[in-house]
Order: C-alpha cells, then sequence, then structure tokens
C-alpha cells in the first residue's frame, strides 16, 4: 500500500508493505535520499537484536554509509540527556546538512529521533521506520519532542519525514500487549470518521490480532488516512486536530493515576473511549448503541473498557482537570455523536463525569 500525505506545499509517501525493510535502499533513493549521504540510524535495544542488521547490510550493499546508534528501550530515552549523546554521536560520525536520521522503532524512537534530525545543523532529513502498531499514529502528522523531567513533550518541533517506510513483518516480534495498545489508536481513527472503515475492523478482528499482513497493511493505511486527512487540514493545531483526542481526556487522567505504569497509553485510552460514549449517551449527543459497540470494537482487541480495580470518582475529575483541555474551568471533551462521527463538546457538567 502506498498513502500520500499532503502538508501545505509539502508532501510525503507512506509505504506499507511486507518485507519491506529489504527494500530499504530503493525507497531512499526514490524519497530522493542519495547514497552518496551519509546516514545515521537510531532505534533501541530490542528492535536493534532483530532489525539491525539485515537493514545496515541492505544500505550498504547499495553504497550508503550508515552509522548506527542503539538508545535503551522505553519513554525513559525521550531526555535531554541522550538527545545530547546522539547529537555527539552524530557530529562524530560526520554528518554534515546533505545526511539523513532514520528511526527505526517505534514512537519513542520517532520522536527522538525525529528531534534530532528537525534541530542538527536547524534541521536534516528524516526517515520513519515504524516497528510497532501505535507509530502509525506517530508517523503521521511531523511532531516529534523529547520529555522534560516536568512533562512529556515539552521540547519539540514540527518535521516532517521525507518517507515511511512500514514493515507490517517487523510488527510479528511486537508483544501482544503492544500490539493491542496499537489497535486502541486504529479503532480511535475509525471512531473519529470513518463507520464503514469501523465495520471493516470488527469484520476482520481475528485475522487482524494474529497480525495477517495483507488486513494489517490496510489497517495501517486507513488509520494513517484519517490522521492524515485531519492534521492536513489543521497542521498546526488549531481546530480540527482536537478530534483526534477522543478518549485522551479520560485516558491521560488513568495514565497518571497509574503512575504511567499498569496502564499503557493504548490501554488507558481505551477506556477513555468507553467513558466518553458513556457521557454522550446520557446527555442525549449520541444515539444508544454507541457505547455497546465501541465497547465491544475495543474488547475485540483485548482491550480493557473499565479501570481494573476500584477508583475515587473525584480523583479522576481532578486529574481530567489538570489535562490542558479545560475552558474557562469547564470540560471540553470530544464526545461520539454516532460511530465515525465525533464533535467537541463543551461546558460538561462535573456531575455528568463523576456519574459515569
Ligand atoms: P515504544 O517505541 O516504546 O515501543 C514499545 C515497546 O516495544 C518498546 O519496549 C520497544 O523496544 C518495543 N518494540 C518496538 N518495536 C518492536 C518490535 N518490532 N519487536 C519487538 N519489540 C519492539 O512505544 P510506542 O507505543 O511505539 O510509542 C509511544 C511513544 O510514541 C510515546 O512516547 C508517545 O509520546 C509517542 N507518540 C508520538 C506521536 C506523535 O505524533 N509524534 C503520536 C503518538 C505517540
Ligand atoms: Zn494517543
Amino acid at each position: 500500500e502506498k498513502l500520500t500525505v499532503e502538508l501545505g506545499e509539502r508532501s510525503y509517501q507512506i509505504v506499507i508493505g511486507d518485507g519491506l525493510l529489504h527494500q530499504a535502499a530503493a525507497l531512499l533513493v526514490e524519497a530522493g535520499i542519495a547514497s552518496t549521504s551519509k546516514l545515521m540510524i537510531v532505534t533501541d535495544e530490542n528492535v536493534a537484536v532483530h532489525y539491525l542488521e539485515p537493514l545496515l547490510d541492505v544500505l550498504r550493499e547499495n553504497g550508503y554509509q550508515a552509522h548506527s546508534a542503539i538508545v535503551p528501550a522505553g519513554e525513559q530515552s525521550k531526555s535531554l540527556a541522550v538527545y545530547e549523546r546522539l547529537m555527539t554521536e552524530a557530529i562524530e560520525a560526520g554528518l554534515d546538512r546533505k545526511s539523513a536520521v532514520l528511526a527505526l522503532g517505534g514512537g519513542v524512537v520517532g520522536d527522538l529521533a525525529g528531534f534530532v534530525a528537525a534541530t542538527y545543523m536547524r534541521g536534516i532529513d528524516f526517515v520513519q521506520m515504524p516497528t510497532t502498531l501505535l507509530a502509525h499514529d506517530s508517523s503521521v502528522g511531523g511532531k516529534v519532542a523529547i520529555n522534560h523531567p516536568l512533562g512529556k513533550n515539552l521540547i519539540g518541533a514540527f518535521h516532517q519525514p521525507k518517507v515511511v517506510i512500514y514493515d507490517t513483518k517487523a510488527l510479528r516480534s511486537l508483544p501482544k500487549r503492544e500490539v493491542a495498545a496499537g489497535f486502541a489508536e486504529v479503532v480511535k481513527h475509525g471512531l473519529i470518521a470513518d463507520a464503514a472503515f469501523v465495520d471493516w475492523l470488527e469484520d476482520n478482528a481475528d485475522l487482524l490480532w494474529q497480525l495477517d499482513s495483507e488486513l494489517l497493511g490496510k489497517a495501517i493505511e486507513k488509520g494513517c488516512a484519517v490522521k492524515a486527512a485531519i492534521v492536513s487540514q489543521d497542521e498546526t493545531e488549531q481546530g480540527q486536530r482536537a478530534l483526534l483526542n477522543l478518549g485522551h481526556t479520560f485516558g491521560h487522567a488513568f495514565e497518571a493515576l497509574s503512575a504511567y505504569s499498569t496502564l499503557n497509553h493504548g490501554e488507558a485510552i481505551s477506556i477513555g473511549m468507553c467513558l466518553a460514549a458513556k457521557v454522550a449517551e446520557r446527555i442525549g449527543f449520541a444515539e444508544t448503541g454507541v457505547y455497546n459497540r465501541t465497547k465491544r470494537m475495543l474488547e475485540l482487541f483485548h482491550l480493557p473498557t473499565a479501570w481494573p480495580g476500584t477508583l475515587s470518582p473525584d480523583a479522576v475529575l481532578e486529574a481530567m482537570k489538570r489535562d490542558k483541555k479545560t475552558v474557562g474551568g469547564k470540560l471540553a471533551l470530544v464526545l461520539p455523536r454516532a460511530i465515525g462521527q465525533v464533535e467537541v463538546v463543551k461546558n460538561i457538567e462535573e456531575e455528568l463525569i463523576l456519574g459515569v
């Protein structure tokens, strides 16, 4: 599959397929990164074990000089310390303005390597090679960032990739819990904008869960297309882009209350999308049935649909208010109108939130 993302006067391709890693060199050339360019591959230790050597082989056979930098796996690598180390490696490897940074890994590596590419010599070429399903989300939109001890993604930039090379074969080594987390965002993209895609996901859930590469390629393409359509109308986040936050105000609260450990991001927003549907039904914004359908969809992808334990509703509400999307003290939430259609609803009563 090939999808072209159009943003302003720039555009890039997301190429999706089984075994694409082996065609990486040809795809780079096609994207305008000549084999005379020096490359720096950024990856993490889990991904490196499986995919770094084969990628290096393909690139070298085609004349590329590639330096590789391996960072520890996990969110902690989106730090100033790791960023500085990568900058040092880039300088020592002799990267220049014509060089490119390749991110081989999930969203963590993508965000980190992307920020290196955005800032090295005021910006050099960047290529994403996602190896998680969640990274379909981060491969569109051009947001790159690292964390500050005082908050997530506080240091960042907008930097679009030259090309995204998405090898669905690489997803086979992904832990199932990470696969589920990725499907939470895929389902979200359907719920936001595409009822037919939701039907399709439901019909093919079993095969998708088994990572059937053809279906998986379609799911990634569709998910990216929904995000691209929204982002291209709103590249710097004014209005439309807020719709991508379906389930995220609740979800961020759950992530915070689980101290970013018991629940991962996908699990937290899965619960959040269910609660958003419940709120929508209670205020008569959505037709009945939207909640049940949302819940069933997420269950098909082995995701939680309620907080696993007991929790004080007040604590959740407080955490939601700390999340940035409050307008004049009152909560604004993205709510489903129907399956495949969402809107931002302002001034939601606290009683309602506590109720669900
Ligand atoms: P991740 O990159 O940490 O990957 C999850 C885990 O899977 C890691 O332990 C990793 O080592 C491992 N892994 C990755 N690929 C593997 C493979 N093929 N086989 C085996 N193991 C593999 O996490 P993620 O869920 O991909 O991304 C989360 C990050 O993405 C967060 O930091 C989030 O802020 C960011 N993000 C950014 C955007 C954006 O628009 N820039 C959007 C969504 C999320
Ligand atoms: Zn998300």
